[in-house]
């Protein structure tokens, strides 16, 4: 499919879980992928590759979405290969699932960072590079809907990214689109990490399905959303969660 012919899209985060699948899903309806990472090089490029072995175009850019000098760059690098950015995902993200009274300062500072700043740096590049009609998509949580213990500090994040989403959607303006996408419990490592069967399995009896998501429930929603077919919907938050909540 081509509804995403002729578009650029910067996915950060998009070496594992979520944000391979978006990129790879971005990339199969024809947009060129700006695939960011952190860390993990050789899975980003697995997925570069796996986009060009598609026929698709992609390439491979790290950067710490938390500093804000490197997403300078990665801006800069991705406009200089792919000459613009048109769709912006805001996937990087991390999750420490502790009690508050048992969070320590690196564990809050980390998380904000990576899931509050992260977001922040990228829109400020984003208000003046991100091209005309564009669209940026950032990823929330369906925990914010729940209440959950352990989930306060990770929570707190999300909040602020709905919120700034819903701000910057009125900032942005130039026919720019800015939403949120709230998962429930996906398939990734970020959500799977430690988590004993039984709690996977009550979390997936929450929704009338009777599983937990998987990472390409979510990229055909964000597919949607960067598409000019979604362009009415703006300052939104969508939960993606099979009516988890
Ligand atoms: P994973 O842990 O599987 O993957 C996280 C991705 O984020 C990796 O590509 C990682 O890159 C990247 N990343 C982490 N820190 C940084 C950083 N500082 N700068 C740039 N990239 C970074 O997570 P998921 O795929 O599960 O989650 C993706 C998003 O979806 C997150 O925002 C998460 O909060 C949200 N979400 C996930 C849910 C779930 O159940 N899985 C549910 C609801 C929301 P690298 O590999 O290089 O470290």
């Amino acid at each position: 499919m081509n509804n995403l012919k002729g578009k650029v899209a910067l996915v950060t985060g998009a070496s594992r879980g979520i944000g391979a699948a978006i990129a790879q899903r971005l990339a199969s309806e024809g947009a060129k992928v700006i695939v960011n990472y952190a860390g993990s090089q050789e899975k980003a490029e697995q997925v570069v590759e796996a986009i060009q072995s598609n026929g698709g175009e992609a390439v491979a850019i790290q950067a710490d979405v938390s500093n804000p000098e490197e997403v300078k760059a990665l801006f800069i690098q991705a406009i200089v290969h792919f000459k613009k950015v048109d769709v912006l995902v805001n996937n990087a993200g991390v999750m420490i699932t502790k009690p508050v009274n048992h969070t320590t300062n690196e564990d809050f500072d980390h998380q904000f960072n990576v899931n509050v700043k992260g977001v922040f740096n990228t829109l400020r590049e984003a208000y003046t590079k991100l091209e005309d009609n564009g669209s940026i998509i950032n990823l929330s949580t369906t925990v914010n809907r729940l209440i959950l213990p352990t989930y306060g500090v990770y929570a707190a994040t999300k909040s602020a990214v709905e919120q700034l989403t819903r701000v910057f959607s009125k900032e942005i303006g130039r026919g720019i689109n800015v939403n949120t996408v709230a998962p429930g419990p996906v398939n990734t490592e970020l959500f799977m990490k430690d988590k004993p069967t039984a709690m996977v399995e009550r979390l997936a009896s929450m929704n009338p399905f009777g599983r937990i998501g998987e990472p390409n429930d979510i990229a055909e929603i964000i597919v949607f959303l960067a598409s000019d077919a979604a362009k009415w919907m703006n300052a939104q938050n969508i939960g993606a969660n099979g009516g988890m909540a």
